[in-house]
This record gives structure tokens, C-alpha cells and sequence, in this order.
């Protein structure tokens, strides 16, 4: 039943095959077995998912909740009433909040069952799950290779079977990236689609929160549940909910008048693997082969995406984690001399090493003399690369762009930042330009999987689901995972 998908298992429940508290064991015995090799969890809440089966089931099957009985995880970033928030942080080890983010909310409203909190990259800053305080995370098709990152758990979680569905965030790729190298979809949507009430903030004007399934189905329904408007959140779309699982009762099964636009930047990269750049260039040919039109297309200002975004992401997590001084949230040094040193020890002791580098990177492209220089200039750039991106949308329907340039690397194989912050090419300019993403599983190169993204217009996230799932049902990457 576990390596069912999420529609299958919620059909099985409401057809009372089985129910919410005999699935909730079969995911948790699971992660039992295969969290010491995968990692993929920072905390588990086995009693207290065990006890909300059991209520569910007391009450009994409800046709209005659409995740009902349905076992889910949920990226460490996102606030938990009653669950630890790490962000994957020393500095928030033992943290609790006091409530529980909005797209939490929704999916408990939705009859979800949280079964515990996925590992992460420390405040959502890096490209691998390497850099959790807690653990490296382990891609579950070769568990001495990188996840990606940084919503790496979230994606071991559903590529494994551990879970149905989970959440992620991304920030620059966060999402997409350790998707694609797992081998399950992942979607983020356009900016202000799903409210970041709760979320643990990196970069304010680039996070967004986003599901992950095994199928393009499972992700539009996800996608239903945690999407709406929140006044809590200022820039939440005051747009309605909608109902994305509508587009599978009479799925589109093939491409016709459909034009998919080939960002030449992207595919000309010389960071592109031979063998992954293969298995895009096929994905490519089935899309004409379902009668797609394919256009190439130039985008002149991707190639500064890089800079843009790691000057424009550090300087708002320097000032997001200003918030975490020792004195109202986390960790607090043991007896500072003065209040000086309080502030400078938690801090020293609480951060890892990659998020210190942001946070110094970012107050220095903030600071008087230099902010013209660097902030200003990559703001400019970052307008420049979103006129790119609907010049290019002006012309087409969606992109289809390669998530990774290479398949998942052995762990503590790359070790230098900026290289690190190289591999992330593909990925970071959709987040400067708010536009939604869904990378889906295309096959497989040096037995590791990889994935495409579809890049559509802003709140065309309907287009990007109805492509995704025509296309992964002819590569028949549906629901691919490793058990
Ligand atoms: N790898 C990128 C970074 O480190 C993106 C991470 C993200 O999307 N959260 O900033």
C-alpha cells in the first residue's frame, strides 16, 4: 500500500480497505527501517500520528476532506503548533512555536496525518541536505549520494515511500532541485500562490511553499489543499482557491497547439552533463512527437541569475535572522560577560558555517557605500531577468529548462561555495521572476534520476500540471520511486 500513490491510497481509504490508523503504521514501521540509512527526518511523531488516525477513524471517512487519513511530511521550515521547527539550526533545536503555519493548517483542515518534520539545510541555504545541523540527508537511490537541497528530506520522504506527499520550500530551487534528483515532482508555485504565514523566512521576496508527490495528480492536489488566500501574509494572492484535481477527470493526453519555448542559455550551458543533457534532449523529442511546437528562445540576462540571486537571497536572510539574537527565540550562550557577548556567542554558537557566510555576504551588500554597488545593481538585474521571462512567455505557452546540470553527486564531494552555488544555475532565475515551476521525473542518466522543469506564467500553474502530466505519462516516469 505504501508505494501506492496518494490518489490511489485515498480511493483505498474511502473504499475502507484499509484504514487511516493501519496505513499511518505501514509509513511509520517504513521510516523505522529506513531512517538510519536515509535521514530524512529531523523529528518523528509516531503517538501523536497514531492518535489523530485513530480519531479519524473513530469519526470515519469524510468525502469532504480531501487528504483524509492520508500519512504527509512537512519540511522543517514550516512552524508546527506542537512539533519542534528547527529550520534545520542548532539555534532552533529545541523550538516549539506557538502556532502552526498556513499551509500546516490546511493541510490538517484537509484530514492530513503529519507524520514528522524533514530534514533540511540549515535556514533553507544550500543545495545538497548536507548543511543540516543534524544530519546529511542520503538520496535514497544511492544513499552515498546527495539528496539535493535544500528540501532534501521532504524529497527522500515521497521518493522512498515514507510518505505520500510532503512540503517543501524553495527559495532558488529548493524544490525543483532535490526533486529532480530524487526522482519525484515538485512544484513551486508563482509567488504569493500559497501564503508563507509560518514559514521560517530566507529570502522574503524568493521563498515560496510547494508540494511534492510521486505523481503530477498527487502534486495537483497538494497544490489545492495548501493554496489561498491569507491576510496574514501581505503578499498572499487574494485570488480564490481552486480545484487543480478537476484537470485529471478528462486529463489532456497529448500536446497539440501547445508551444514549448527551449531557453537556448540553458541548454547551450557548458555545465550540462553529457548524459543528462541526453535524457532532456528526449523528453524534448516526445513533447513533438505529442504535437508540441518547439521554439528556441533566447533569455540574455540568465547568465547573471547567479549573482542576482546570491546578493539579493543573503541580504534578506541577514535581516530575517536578525530575529535570532538569544534572547527571544533558541539557543542563548551560557553566561555572557555583557549583553555584547550574549548576542555574538549565541549567535557564533548557534549558526553553522554556510549560513554565518550569508549572513556576513548579505550585511555587507547592505551596508552604506556598497549597497548601490551590489544590492541596487542586482535589484536592476533582477528586473531585467523577469522581463526575460515574459517576453518569453509572450511567445510560448511554458519553458521546458533542465532542473540540475549534472545527476546527484557523492556527498562531501564539493565543498567550495562557489561551486556549490554553480549548481544551482538552472533554477534561481524563476524565483527572481515570481514564476511558477514543476519539475517533473524524465529517466534516469548514470542510474541516478533527472528531471525537467515546465516554467509558465504567473499563476498558470493549471498549464504546468496538465503538461507535466501528459508528458510523464508518455515517458512513463509516473510515480517512479526506489523502495
Ligand atoms: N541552493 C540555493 C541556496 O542555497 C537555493 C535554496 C533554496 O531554494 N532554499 O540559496
Amino acid at each position: 500500500m505504501i508505494t501506492r500513490t496518494l490518489t490511489e491510497a485515498k480511493q483505498a481509504l474511502a473504499k475502507k480497505e484499509i484504514s487511516a490508523a493501519e496505513l499511518t503504521k505501514a509509513c511509520l514501521a517504513h521510516i523505522n527501517e529506513t531512517e538510519p540509512k536515509l535521514g530524512a527526518f529531523i523529528n518523528v511523531y509516531p503517538d501523536e500520528a497514531l492518535q489523530r488516525a485513530k480519531e479519524l477513524d473513530e469519526k470515519g471517512y469524510n468525502e469532504n476532506m480531501p487528504l483524509w487519513g492520508i500519512p504527509v511530511s512537512v519540511k522543517d521550515a514550516l512552524a508546527t503548533k506542537n512539533m519542534k521547527t528547527t529550520a534545520g539550526s542548532k539555534i532552533l533545536e529545541n523550538f516549539t512555536p506557538p502556532y502552526s503555519a498556513f499551509a500546516v493548517e490546511q493541510l490538517e483542515k484537509a484530514g492530513a496525518i503529519i507524520l514528522g518534520k524533514n530534514n533540511m539545510d540549515e535556514f533553507a541555504m544550500g543545495s545538497t541536505c548536507e548543511n543540516s545541523a543534524f544530519k546529511a540527508g542520503s538520496n535514497p537511490w544511492n544513499t552515498d549520494c546527495v539528496a539535493g537541497g535544500s528540501s532534501g528530506g521532504s524529497a527522500i520522504s515521497v521518493a522512498s515511500c515514507q510518505i505520500f506527499a510532503s512540503l517543501g520550500t524553495d527559495t532558488g530551487g529548493s524544490i525543483r532541485q532535490p526533486a529532480s534528483l530524487c526522482g519525484c515532482v515538485g512544484l513551486k508555485p508563482t509567488y504569493g500562490r500559497v501564503s508563507r504565514y509560518g514559514l521560517l523566512a530566507y529570502g522574503s521576496s524568493l521563498d515560496q511553499i510547494g508540494p511534492f508527490a510521486r505523481t503530477v495528480e498527487d502534486t495537483a492536489l497538494m497544490l489545492s489543499v495548501i493554496a489561498g488566500h491569507d491576510e496574514r501574509d501581505s503578499t498572499s494572492s487574494p485570488r480564490e482557491k481552486e480545484d487543480f484535481t478537476r484537470l485529471f477527470q478528462n486529463p489532456k493526453m497529448d500536446l497539440h497547439n501547445i508551444t514549448v519555448g527551449l531557453p537556448k542559455e540553458f541548454f547551450q550551458s557548458n555545465a550540462m552533463d553529457s548524459e543528462v543533457a541526453k535524457r532532456c534532449e528526449q523528453t524534448i523529442e516526445e513533447a513533438k512527437k505529442l504535437g508540441a511546437v518547439i521554439k528556441e528562445i533566447s533569455m540574455p540576462h540568465l547568465v547573471y541569475s547567479i549573482a542576482s540571486y546570491y546578493i539579493i537571497a543573503s541580504a534578506e536572510a541577514s535581516s530575517n535572522l536578525a530575529r535570532y539574537d538569544g534572547i527571544r527565540y533558541g539557543h542563548r550562550t551560557n553566561q555572557p560577560q555583557d549583553l555584547d557577548e550574549l548576542y555574538t556567542m549565541s549567535r557564533t554558537e548557534g549558526f553553522g558555517e554556510e549560513v554565518q557566510r550569508r549572513i556576513l555576504l548579505g550585511t555587507y551588500v547592505l551596508s552604506a557605500g556598497y549597497y548601490d554597488a551590489y544590492y541596487k545593481k542586482a535589484a536592476q538585474v533582477r528586473r531585467l531577468i523577469r522581463d526575460d521571462y515574459v517576453s518569453a512567455l509572450k511567445e510560448c505557452d511554458v519553458l521546458l529548462a533542465p532542473v540540475s546540470p549534472i545527476v546527484a553527486w557523492k556527498k562531501g564531494s564539493v565543498t567550495d561555495p562557489l561551486q556549490m552555488y554553480q549548481m544551482d544555475i538552472f533554477t534561481l532565475s524563476l524565483n527572481l521572476a515570481g514564476l511558477p515551476g514543476l519539475a517533473i521525473p524524465v529517466g534516469m542518466a548514470h542510474n541516478m534520476p533527472v528531471g525537467m522543469q515546465l516554467i509558465g506564467s504567473a499563476f498558470d500553474e493549471a498549464k504546468l500540471l496538465t503538461i507535466g502530466h501528459c508528458l510523464t505519462s508518455h515517458l512513463g516516469t509516473t510515480n517512479q520511486h526506489t523502495f
